[in-house]
């Protein structure tokens, strides 16, 4: 299903301002039910902001324990595109104030709801999956069947800051 919205759109709408609700699925993101979002998508003439929230519940996989579990979803959006293409010294993506990017709409005349929503998504996913904070990991059910000796071995690996 498509989800896109037109410039034409927006600026049509009562103080150049669209409500967009959003409630599917997104193809890539394994979600229990729909993504929901609410947007509001307003054009301040040479730029176009969209805010506003996303819920849904996501299907995760614990990186300790590999059980699958329900990971709650629910992250503000702040988003600004340029209309026209921005200087170059900028480059495609130009940070605004604090937190806030400028995507450069390349000429396009409308947004892709959709796309915005799965990268957005992806970038709202927690970096450690963890199922709880009862989590058992295999990792530590194996260990106990191993010998002390070794069992400090583990330890020390464990310690060590997990590389990015
Ligand atoms: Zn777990």
């Amino acid at each position: 299903m498509k989800h896109v919205v037109t410039v034409d759109d927006i600026e049509k709408s009562d103080n150049k301002t669209l409500y967009y609700n959003f409630d599917d699925v997104i193809d890539g993101i394994d979600s229990d039910g729909n993504i929901k979002a609410s947007l509001e998508i307003k054009s301040l003439g040479e730029f176009i902001e969209v805010s506003g929230n996303v819920k849904g519940i996501l299907n995760l996989e614990c990186d300790l324990c590999l059980k699958n579990f329900k990971y709650d979803l629910n992250f503000s959006i702040d988003e600004m595109f340029a209309k026209t293409a921005l200087q170059d010294e900028y480059g495609k993506e130009t940070e605004l104030r604090s937190g806030q990017f400028v995507t450069d709409m390349n000429g396009e005349d409308d947004i892709d709801v959709y796309d915005l929503l799965y990268q957005y998504v992806i970038l709202n996913l927690p970096n450690k999956k963890v199922c709880g904070i009862n989590c058992n990991g295999d990792i530590f059910t194996q260990e106990d069947e191993i010998s002390e000796n070794k069992m400090d071995v583990f330890k020390n690996i464990q310690i060590q800051p997990k590389s990015k």
